[in-house]
């Protein structure tokens, strides 16, 4: 029997997944590591932990599975994308945490870029807009305020890295400083048509190109690990959203995936020719196993899966998130009655920062069960919103959304997102698309799995049909566009 691997490096936990060669998955080990929160709006990781987490939950893996290391093919790796290390290229010690994607120290140079006159050169070259969500400008951070940084990047006795290149960095022995394009293009540096970092944000920031890691293509070997005298090739790499469209495979442009986790993340192929959003999504790469380019279009939901955690630990009303599916279906529907959970403002397509959370609609006999079916039914609005966006900006009409994470295991969930978009939900058996992603990336490269093989082992476990009329589907969403409209700009700037 032979495996691969794919190791899993997510915000709150780090995973690792045991796939045998007909792609079937054996089993998973999972390990949460410390979140780190300095101060207001910083939050950071210890990259040690980071990897200390990572081997322990491989160990964990091959161990239980009585595993022979020379049996494992190759290894993917997924990663959460965008936050950013520094380390020392001979100790191979960090000279700071990582600073995580959700960090907002770095706001002021963004505002500094857009003043600057910035936007329109880095949406044009990065697909991205400029905000302190992306690498660039927390690399600029830790080189100017960490001691000693600026001498030591003089000096060349450092190296940077997304957290893919800090892993591989690390499990090939400090021999290979490397990253793929799906990373790459999340760090607001990289030239996402010449394939590239640019030179041009490169100088104003300051940070210089010979600390940065070379790029390649997602489906490549980056090196090999090094584990108990045996050598396993990492032949596949990519951040986490991107992961996941290619582990739902959706190698066809127009094919859509939303990942329904904290947040919702909604990605679209848009094939091989570049096209910019008119409508506030991002345009970034996505792994395609030709070694040819290919883009997707991306819209983020901030708060999706966490307006449920906000059902069960702040207003202590459930008890667990998967409550929410028989309270909804068993209540009558409902009139009015929306949540907008805008507690850390809306991202796509409002992209309000000003805008806060607010329940619209309640009569004398609105309770805790009307809260909670409208909180979650906020999941499937805000997906449309994105959806409706995506569909104006790529001129394709989506017929079929697939989707994955946590909350896609909510039936009533994913029959109301069905009947809201008025297009098949797509559920399929294995809902770990994300690590699935990288293990087939793996697979490619080592010979294992094609294009056809990943198509055909798409389980599916259920698919939703729209059930509603459109007259229907067009009252219950203007209800929520007038209670979304209600909460922009809730808050003073
Ligand atoms: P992440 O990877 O972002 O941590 P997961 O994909 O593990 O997220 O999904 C967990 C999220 O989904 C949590 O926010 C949780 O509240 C929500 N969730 C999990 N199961 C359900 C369910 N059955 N119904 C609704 N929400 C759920």
């Amino acid at each position: 029997m032979k495996y691969i691997i794919s190791l899993d490096q997510g915000t709150t936990s780090s995973r690792a997944i045991l796939i045998d060669e007909e792609g079937i998955l054996l089993d998973i080990k999972q390990k949460e590591f410390t979140q780190i929160f300095p101060k207001k709006g910083w939050v950071e990781h210890d990259p040690k932990e980071i990897l200390r987490t990572q081997l322990k939950v491989f160990e964990d893996l091959i161990k239980s599975n009585s595993i022979n290391p020379k049996d494992i093919i190759s290894i993917g790796i997924t990663n959460q994308r965008e936050t950013t290390v520094i380390w020392d290229k001979e100790t191979g010690e960090p000279i700071y945490n990582a600073i995580v994607w959700q960090d907002k120290r770095t706001s002021y140079i963004c505002d500094k870029m857009k003043s600057d006159g910035l936007e329109s050169y880095v949406k044009e070259k990065t697909g991205l807009v400029i905000d302190s969500y992306f690498s660039a400008t927390k690399l600029k951070w830790i080189i100017e305020n960490v001691d000693g940084a600026k001498e030591k990047v003089k000096k060349n006795q450092v190296l940077a890295g997304t957290i893919d290149s800090w892993l591989i960095y690390n499990l090939t022995s400090f021999e290979s400083h490397v990253t793929d394009f799906t990373n790459a293009s999340r760090t607001m540096i990289f030239d996402i048509i010449k394939l590239k970092w640019d030179k041009k944000i490169l100088d104003y920031l300051g940070i210089p190109a010979s600390i940065l890691p070379s790029v390649q293509s997602s489906s490549s070997n980056f090196g090999n690990f090094k584990y108990n005298g045996v050598s396993i090739p990492i032949n596949g790499v990519a951040g986490d959203q991107q992961s996941a469209l290619f582990g739902q495979a959706c190698f066809e442009e127009g094919m859509v995936k939303n990942t329904y986790g904290t947040g919702c993340f909604l990605l679209m192929n848009i094939g091989k020719s570049i096209k910019y959003s008119k409508n506030g999504l991002l345009t970034t790469l996505c792994c395609s196993a030709d070694h040819k380019p290919e883009y997707a279009l991306e819209g983020s939901v901030f708060v999706a899966g966490a307006a449920i955690q906000w059902l069960r630990d702040s207003l202590q009303i459930i008890d667990n998130a998967s409550d929410t599916e028989k309270i909804s279906s068993d209540i009558a529907e409902l009139e009015q009655v929306y949540v907008v959970p805008a507690f850390a403002g809306l991202g796509a397509p409002y992209w309000d920062m000003y805008s806060r959370g607010a329940i619209f609609g309640l009569t004398r006999d609105s309770g805790r069960n009307e809260i909670i079916k409208a909180t979650l039914e906020s999941l499937a609005y805000q997906t449309k919103d994105v959806i409706e966006v995506m569909e104006k900006d790529s001129a394709i009409k989506i017929n079929s959304l697939r989707v994955d994470g946590g909350a896609c295991l909510n039936n009533y969930l994913m029959q109301f997102q069905a009947d809201l978009l008025g297009c098949d939900v797509v559920r399929p058996e294995i809902i770990e698309s994300t690590a699935m992603g990288a293990g087939y990336l793996a697979g490619i490269h080592s010979s294992s799995w094609d294009i056809q093989k990943i198509k055909s082992n798409q389980g599916i476990n259920s698919v939703f049909n729209s059930k509603i009329k459109n007259e229907k589907r067009t009252l219950l969403y203007e209800g929520w566009k007038d209670a979304v409209k209600r909460t922009l700009n809730w808050i003073k700037k």
